[in-house]
């Protein structure tokens, strides 16, 4: 065999064996959120419909899974804002978490009646769905929250349930807000408390909650255009210690959003980007999803991500 074709040979290999970020070409793929169910990762992400600069036109949430990280199955679209009679529409950020065999998303939608965007909670027994509304309600109104005056600060739920099973709910915009879930997971179980800022330093918004050993992680986006920041705490309560940044800003795009997990032994940094080329061109309102390593000081304090055009390795 001719060295040209060894090395197309070879050249091919390497195109089939990685992805590329970003991870998902078939459409737009905004605000990731995995989550990992037995062998299988599943990701929730809006999908951005806009023509370059109209602002965010986001009508549906879409379902993709993949056992490698890198071959990525679509599975349409289980849940649209509209499916909430209470909403009017526009499918920003959520976040799916499993309890008990159940699979609960909180969402982020318009609200018809209480001005200003609101979080909802739909459920399905299984993560690819059908989900249905889980209350007939908002679970989070805007005039719950007042720690601010914009009509935009309850988005991004962000769910975590703790080692004694307690479920908690953090989300917000310019503050930092979480409260207990009850056991059913679809009432909040308490007061709504603010992170104070010192604690979560520059928050913009999309906070996200992890665990690694006995340290809890809330990573969020800060500044505008936004980097990725992160906090630690030894409870998920706080108090939070501010750590610095964990990513910069993502290409081509104003926000990033990040989701945060472990797979098959590796820690993955999910986050969106304005760089699909093709088949469409992508910008801050027409994002996609992207996957990088995410790795960890021997402090247990996190090292930057390296966003790549290149994406992960296929996990075997
Ligand atoms: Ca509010």
């Amino acid at each position: 065999m001719k060295k040209w074709a060894i090395a197309t040979l070879l050249s091919m290999y390497t195109c089939s064996s990685y992805a590329a970020n970003p991870a998902i070409t078939d459409v737009f793929t905004a605000d990731p959120a995995p989550i990992v169910v037995d062998d299988t990762v599943y990701v929730y992400v809006g999908r951005d419909e806009a023509a370059i600069d109209q602002g965010y036109t986001m009508n549906e949430w879409l379902v993709y899974s993949s056992k490698d990280m890198v071959n990525w199955q679509s599975h349409g679209s289980p849940l649209r804002p509209t499916d909430f009679t209470w909403s009017s529409g526009a499918a920003w950020a959520g976040h799916v978490i499993e309890k008990n065999g159940k699979f609960y998303w909180y969402t982020t939608s318009d609200h018809k009646t209480i001005h200003g965007k609101a979080i909802g909670v739909a459920v399905s027994d299984s993560p690819t769905g059908p989900f249905k509304d889980a209350r007939g309600s908002a679970l989070v109104t805007n005039d719950m929250t007042k720690a601010t005056a914009i009509s935009w600060d309850d988005i991004d739920p962000a769910a975590f349930i703790d080692d004694d099973g307690q479920a908690w709910l953090y989300w917000g915009n310019q503050k930092a807000y979480y409260a207990k879930l009850k056991d059913n997971m679809i009432e909040l179980d308490g007061p709504i408390h603010v992170v104070p800022d010192e604690q979560v330093k520059g928050f913009t918004e999309a906070p996200w909650i992890h665990k690694k050993g006995d340290t809890y992680y809330l990573s969020y986006a800060v500044g505008f255009p936004e980097k990725t920041a992160y906090s630690t705490a030894k409870s998920i309560t706080g108090p939070w210690k501010y750590q610095g940044l964990i990513a910069e800003g993502a290409a081509n795009s104003n926000t990033i959003h990040q989701g945060i997990i472990d797979f098959k032994g590796k820690s993955y940094f999910f986050y969106h980007t304005g760089m699909m080329q093709h088949p469409e061109t992508g910008g801050s309102f027409r994002r996609s999803m992207a996957i990088d390593y995410l790795h960890y000081n021997s402090d247990g304090t996190l090292k930057k991500v390296i966003q790549t055009s290149e994406g992960v390795a296929p996990v075997k």
